[in-house]
């Protein structure tokens, strides 16, 4: 992994150390997470509250780890999030961005929080129109609890990288055009793509981990 961040930076004349990856380790048990942190990864990405919460208590030695949420958060669940992750990727409403910010300010906290933008049109992704990025941060602004760092997109599913291209592209302008330094974008199969065109946050889940367990049948 380090190599193909490392190779893909190199080619379109970027810093390495500009780019953060970020495991995800999303249905997988705590111990791979402390095996990963065992041979230098820090930042991790889960995208269940309920699934991470029940895995936290066995991190506990992990002291230099950094967790992201990455899968859609509920309001009601702020609470929690803010307990367990250092920054939401998903914030895609004013009210959870309020809801964050009562949550982090009654821990005497910051968190840090990205706008997840939805690009593609599906109706089954949650994320923020483009449009509404403006309002989220005015809403922001009045959060003092809450650091909004840059923008977060999940493409279409798709075999061919290329394919993402376009919208890894939308989203660095829309993070140009609203001043945010931060994107994150590109997963296992694209994040050469995305280091071209900006990313400085890629989540890598397979690549680093092997396919995901399926979760027992219930
Ligand atoms: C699961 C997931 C990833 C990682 O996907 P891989 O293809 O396994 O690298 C990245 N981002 C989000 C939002 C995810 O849900």
């Amino acid at each position: 992994m380090e190599e193909r961040i490392e190779r893909a930076a190199q080619r379109c004349g970027r810093k390495r150390e500009d780019i953060t990856l970020v495991a995800v380790s999303k249905k997988f048990p705590a111990e791979r997470l402390a095996i990963a942190y065992r041979v230098g990864l820090r930042e991790f990405g889960e995208n269940y509250v309920q699934e991470f919460a029940e895995k936290r208590p066995a991190l506990a030695s992990l002291t230099e780890a950094r967790y992201h949420l990455i899968g859609h958060l509920q309001s009601n669940k702020a609470r929690i999030a803010c307990e367990l992750f250092q920054t939401i990727q998903t914030v895609d409403s004013a009210k959870l961005m309020n809801r964050l910010n009562l949550a982090a300010g009654e821990r005497g906290a910051t968190i840090e929080a990205m706008i997840e933008v939805k690009l593609s049109g599906e109706e089954s992704k949650s994320g923020a129109d483009p449009a509404e990025i403006a309002a989220l941060l005015d809403a922001a602004a009045s959060c003092p609890h809450v650091s909004v760092t840059g923008l977060m997109t999940m493409p279409p599913w798709s075999e061919d990288p290329e394919h993402s291209r376009g919208y890894f592209r939308q989203l660095a302008a829309l993070a140009r055009q609203h001043n945010l330094p931060k994107l994150s974008m590109g997963m296992s199969g694209d994040l050469e793509t995305a280091i071209e065109e900006g990313a400085t946050i890629v989540r890598v889940g397979t690549a680093l981990f092997g396919k995901r367990p399926k979760p027992p049948s219930a």
